[in-house]
């Protein structure tokens, strides 16, 4: 299936001279975004995995079908001030400023190998991040699954030791 061709390049967004890669052709496609997930459950299959976690927002598109597809527990990870109960918490830092992912502490259960999901790896800023609270939480990093790499950025130098899965590399 091509799925280059429900990737939609946005030039100058969110900012002039960034290549915005928009995802939602390939959303309002049912057949491709149900490919997307077959391929991204097929590959983990046979990981024994524990829970599935995603930052939000784009990541949980993915993650919430993936997961229901392996019968897995979903785990949000979201940003300061969303989540209702106690949290488990890890600061990183953007090319200006920092942020702060969360994650409920009985998110994920000691020795937990859990997957990653997000829809774009870039710098690989977010997801250094979530891997970094999942292992403050007990838990281990069983793979990184994304839709698409942003090959040119390097952000696999940033997620060192995890397995790294994509679908589209550009
Ligand atoms: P990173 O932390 O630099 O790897 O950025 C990854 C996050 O930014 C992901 O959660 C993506 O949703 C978002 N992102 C970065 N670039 C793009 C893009 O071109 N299209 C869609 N999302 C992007």
């Amino acid at each position: 299936m091509d799925l280059n061709a429900l990737i939609r390049d946005v030039p100058d967004f969110p900012k002039p001279g960034v290549l915005f890669k928009d995802i939602t052709p390939l959303l309002a496609d049912p057949k491709a975004f149900g490919y997307v997930v077959a391929r991204m459950a097929a590959h983990y299959a046979k990981a024994s995995l524990g829970a599935i976690a995603a930052a939000e927002a784009r990541g949980f598109l993915f993650a919430a079908p993936l997961a229901l597809e392996l019968n897995l527990p979903l785990v949000p990870l979201r940003k300061p001030g969303k989540l209702p109960y106690k949290t488990h918490s890890f600061r990183y830092d953007l090319e200006y400023g920092s942020a702060e992912l969360h994650m409920h502490i009985d998110g994920v259960a000691a020795g937990a190998r859990v997957l990653l999901v997000d829809d774009v790896l870039a710098t690989g800023g977010t997801m250094a991040a979530a891997g970094k609270l999942i292992e403050q939480a007990g838990g281990t990093v069983a793979g990184c699954a994304f839709l698409i790499e942003l090959g040119f950025l390097g952000g696999r130098a940033h997620l060192p030791g995890y397995e790294v899965f994509s679908l589209l590399t550009y």
